[in-house]
């Protein structure tokens, strides 16, 4: 089977909110009422799926959306580029089928980011 690899992106939130559990009293987070703006999270290959929201509550397991911006909620649907919530600067990137940028929280090695420009012979 070959199939022509295209990105796929899955719907994130930067921000969640926090409720008290009535029972318990831990403080959980949760879904926040307004969702907007909707970024655009790339889907990894070795990403098994989701089946509900998945919070991600410390800076070290962030994601990084298209447009640079931290994750902090990863929603099980795929990212909308026709949707009106969904961020503007996310949407393009999205279209052009781009991979996140390299200044994220995950997946991107140190030396990346101390890459120093070559010098042209
Ligand atoms: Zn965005």
């Amino acid at each position: 089977m070959t199939e022509e690899y295209r990105r796929t992106y899955r719907s994130g939130l930067s921000r969640f909110d926090q409720k008290r559990d009535p029972v318990d009293h831990q403080i959980d987070p949760a879904l926040p009422a307004e969702f907007a703006p909707v970024h655009a999270v790339q889907v990894t290959r070795a990403d098994r799926g989701l089946s509900r929201p998945q919070f991600l509550t410390s800076p070290l397991v962030y994601k990084t959306a298209l447009c640079g911006a931290a994750v902090k909620v990863e929603l099980p649907m795929e990212f909308d580029t026709g949707d009106e919530d969904s961020c503007p600067r996310c949407v393009g990137p999205a279209l052009r089928n781009e991979r996140t940028p390299a200044c994220g929280w995950d997946e991107v090695p140190p030396s990346v980011l101390d890459d120093q420009p070559v010098d042209e012979p």
